[in-house]
């Protein structure tokens, strides 16, 4: 499977906000979490910590995906799911990104569910994108697991699964990066850190202001259907212009727990939440929804976002309006 598309893109508004100079601008980029991952830092020129902070914010990738891999028998993750029955302790990382799938999978009421590895493992999605080695779990079990299965002990930080799992992460692990890199990049007047279309932007771009994000249209990637103006929030994108496959009812790589194959119902989601991690997994959720039920999750959750039917139609929540970089486009 080829590295996803980027959904959606930041890049510098036509005009400069104050007609001041544009700011230098540092920009890098790299492959991790079989995505391309890219950095903007604006005001760093001259600060000779810059280099350490980009190069910081990146190893949060390659470290987020060592810990929340399904495609890595090594991971934390993969290690945690052999064995059942019995509390074991995890990293902060680890306990952090499930505690937050578990918010989300009760939520939703099992639409997004962490326990779904199995199921896309058995479709197809099981090969590691670095070595191209496919990975194949023994489980002999007739039912399948649900989030239920899994007991999250906040005080002793343990995990314990009440059934054979294979737990995939893939729905925040990638939010959860973006976000620990944008942490190390906070002091600079603005940064953009993005990975495969899902984004945070802080403070302002190299004109003095918001960051315009532009969200791809679900059917003809080349065209953008909404432009945003964001700044200090993050943008996430679940759509199924990638990763598909053919198997049976799955045919790409959202599923339904509840009917053990594809969602079908929407061709993309859009969320704007303070996190990336929240974004991440609120966008896959309301996917799995559909348009009424996730747009009524993503009002609940009190976060933004807009959701475009497979015929184009258009669903947004209460204040998406408000992110909108030209109303005209309402
Ligand atoms: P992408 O990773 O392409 O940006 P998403 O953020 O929407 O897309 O996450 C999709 C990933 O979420 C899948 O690749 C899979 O790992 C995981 N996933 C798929 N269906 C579900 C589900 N119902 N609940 C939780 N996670 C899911
Ligand atoms: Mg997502």
């Amino acid at each position: 499977m080829a590295a996803k598309p980027r959904a959606a893109v930041p890049s510098a508004p036509p005009n400069s906000a104050h007609g001041a100079e544009p700011a230098s601008v540092f920009a890098t980029a790299a492959a991790c979490m079989d995505t391309v991952v890219s950095l903007m830092v604006v005001g760093g020129s001259g600060d000779p910590e810059l280099q350490a902070c980009v190069d910081r914010a990146l190893g949060w990738f390659t470290h987020v995906e060592r810990i929340c891999s399904r495609f890595d028998p090594d991971s934390e993750v993969m290690e945690l799911c052999g064995t059942v029955g019995i509390p074991i302790e995890v990293s902060d990382l680890l306990f952090g990104a499930l505690s937050l799938a578990q918010e989300i999978a009760r939520l939703s009421q099992g639409a997004f569910d962490p326990t779904v590895g199995l199921t896309l493992e058995r479709a197809g999605f099981n090969r590691n994108y670095r070595t191209g080695e496919p990975i194949h779990t023994m489980i002999d079990s007739d039912r399948r697991p649900t989030y239920h299965d899994v007991y999250l002990d906040e005080t002793r930080q343990t995990v314990t699964l009440r059934r054979p799992m294979v737990l995939d992460l893939g729905a925040v692990a990638k939010g959860l990066a973006i976000d620990l890199a944008a942490r190390e990049l906070a002091g600079y007047a603005g940064f953009a850190v993005e990975a495969g279309g899902d984004l945070f932007v802080g403070g302002r771009n190299d004109q003095g202001a918001p960051w315009r994000i532009g969200i791809k249209h679900p059917l003809q990637p080349t065209t953008l259907i909404d432009t945003l103006d964001i700044r200090d929030l993050a943008v996430c994108t679940s759509a199924t212009y990638e990763r598909r496959v053919d198997a049976g009812p799955i045919t790409h790589h959202l599923l339904d727990p509840r009917s053990g194959g594809s969602a079908l119902g929407v061709a993309s989601v859009t969320v704007i939440a303070p996190t990336a991690m929240l974004a991440d997994a609120l966008s896959t959720a309301a996917f799995v929804l559909g348009p009424e039920k996730g747009i009524a999750l993503l009002d609940e959750a009190g976060v933004d976002g807009l959701i475009i039917t497979p015929t184009l139609q258009r669903k947004a929540t209460q204040h998406y309006a408000r992110h909108q970089a030209i109303p005209a486009t309402r």
